[in-house]
């Protein structure tokens, strides 16, 4: 059942490559409506929970194969609301579906465990059930990824939810939980607020019915939604911003780094949690490697997602703003700008700005702190591996991090030393595997059980120990 919004938070979503007629305006939930959100997710909870694990899988699987049958559509919406090229916007539906399909089978396969007892009469052995009511907070950058793999692990493991998705993306959000409504997901056990996170994001997450938090977003917000949550004890999984380094030795495949580099800084327009936005060179081949991702970045088209370029808009007037003001921030601090550095004459309309690259950056420089979440990349020359492991460490992040080199003594060290949660050697840094787990370290991720991966499930489920002995 949908209701409408009725708080005075006015939502518009625009088309960030033609954002002068919006798609569509309207009011965003209050925090009343959040609550009752939270009272559907409250009574569906025991019945859901009592679900056998083959309907839960059986029902996953299904919501996998709509999510396919509808991808086209999908990523239409996807792409007009949030602007990434309509090629990632498909490519992100059909992971979508991936995500469902794998998770779908955590409701079998999520187990305790059997364990030897000291004492031979009782048996031991640990249940995982499900928490409860588990509240899903997301942003806009991967619209329906991320909604996903929350999704599917909380209901898998039998919780109920309630998921806020962005405001700049909620129709994606929309038409992802009607179809999960279509496959027979009961009344209750999905519930979507679409609402300003001021006006709702504490009644969803401080409400006492709400039995754990799973928030990605920025750093800022994960902060406030820790603090505000700690004092009640519930689990609280908070996977949050990146300054991703990318480090490049002088016996590297200096082609393969520059196209590593291109897709990891500028692609879906920098907005990634895991884009690379320092390229940490060893001075031997600093030149060579920068002439080589400039003339890379200089041929990237830009344009409407929905005619598929290279580079699509910045999702807001907010974050394009933000990506220009870090343009001049960088210059006013002495980086050169190689290329780049502004809107592009064309596309006229829209949040559009140029794949920018500087060199002459210093670590402690703000470009080279502070998450910029669009399409700009800063060049550090370093002297050697252990300058270049110390300026990739320092700082407040560490979501991911790669190095590209042939030498696997270096590379084995890298990850060793590397203050990161996912490592590539020789890969981009962004792009991860849905069996691989996902979370940061540091100002990056609460560090709780990650998402993703094979043991994803451990977040959403209580772990009891049972001692068994039989009279
Ligand atoms: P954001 O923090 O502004 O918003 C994220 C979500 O939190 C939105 O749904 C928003 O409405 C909600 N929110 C805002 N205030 C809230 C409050 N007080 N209480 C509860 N919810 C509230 O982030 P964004 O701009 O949507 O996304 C970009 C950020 O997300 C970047 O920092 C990026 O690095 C990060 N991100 C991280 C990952 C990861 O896995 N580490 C993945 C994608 C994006």
């Amino acid at each position: 059942m949908w209701t409408d919004g009725d708080s005075t938070d006015e939502i518009t979503v625009r088309d960030p490559a033609a954002p002068e007629d919006p798609i569509v305006a309207f009011s965003g939930a209050s925090e009343t409506q959040a609550e009752e959100a939270v009272s559907a997710a409250a009574a569906a909870s025991d019945n859901w929970a009592a679900t056998t694990p083959d309907d839960r899988d059986t029902i996953l699987y299904e919501v996998a194969e709509r999510i396919d049958a509808n991808r086209d559509a999908l990523a239409e919406t996807l792409t007009r609301e949030e602007g990434k090229p309509i090629s990632s916007g498909r490519g992100e539906v059909s992971r979508a579906a991936e995500i469902f399909r794998f998770f779908a089978s955590y409701a079998r396969s999520a187990t305790g465990e059997t364990i030897p007892s000291s004492d031979p009469e009782t048996l031991t052995y640990t249940v995982r059930e499900p928490l409860g009511v588990v509240t899903l907070i997301t942003p806009w950058n991967f619209p329906i990824a991320t909604p996903s793999w929350k999704l599917a692990t909380a209901l898998a493991t039998g919780n109920t939810v309630v998921l806020k998705p962005s405001s700049e993306t909620p129709m994606i959000a929309k038409q992802l939980v009607e179809l999960l409504a279509e496959v027979g997901v009961p009344n209750g056990v999905v519930n979507l607020v679409v609402g300003s996170g001021s006006t709702v994001g504490d009644a969803l997450t401080t409400d006492e019915r709400v039995d754990g938090v799973s928030f990605t977003g920025s750093t800022e917000t994960g902060q406030h939604i820790a603090e505000t949550v700690a004092t009640r004890g519930i689990p609280i999984q908070t996977e949050m911003g990146g300054k991703n380094p990318q480090v490049v030795l002088p016996d590297a495949d200096l082609e393969a780094a520059a196209d590593a580099a291109i897709s990891g800084a500028f692609g879906g327009c920098g907005q990634a949690c895991t884009a690379t936005s320092r390229l940490i060179v060893h001075e031997d081949v600093a030149d060579e490697l920068t002439a080589a991702v400039v003339e890379r970045a200089e041929a990237l088209s830009i344009g409407p997602g929905l005619d598929d370029p290279d580079i699509g808009p910045a999702v807001s007037a907010g974050e394009n703003e933000t990506n220009l003001e870090y343009i001049e921030v960088a210059e006013k601090e002495g980086a050169t700008l190689q290329t780049g550095g502004g809107q592009p004459a064309t596309p006229e309309a829209g949040y559009f700005v140029e794949p920018t690259v500087f060199t002459d950056v210093e670590p402690g420089m703000r470009i080279a702190q502070e998450e910029v979440f669009g399409p700009v990349l800063g060049v550090i020359e370093v002297a050697d591996f252990d300058e270049a492991v110390r300026v990739a460490n320092d700082v407040n992040y560490g979501l991911s991090a790669s190095i590209f080199t042939t030498n696997m003594a270096k590379s084995r060290s890298f990850t060793k030393q590397i203050e990161a949660g996912v490592v590539k050697i020789n890969g981009t840094t962004t792009g991860s595997h849905v069996q691989m787990p996902f979370g940061g370290m540091k100002a990056s991720s609460s560090e709780t059980q990650k998402e993703l991966g094979q043991h994803a499930y451990e977040f959403y489920t209580h772990e009891k120990a049972i001692y068994r002995s039989d009279p």
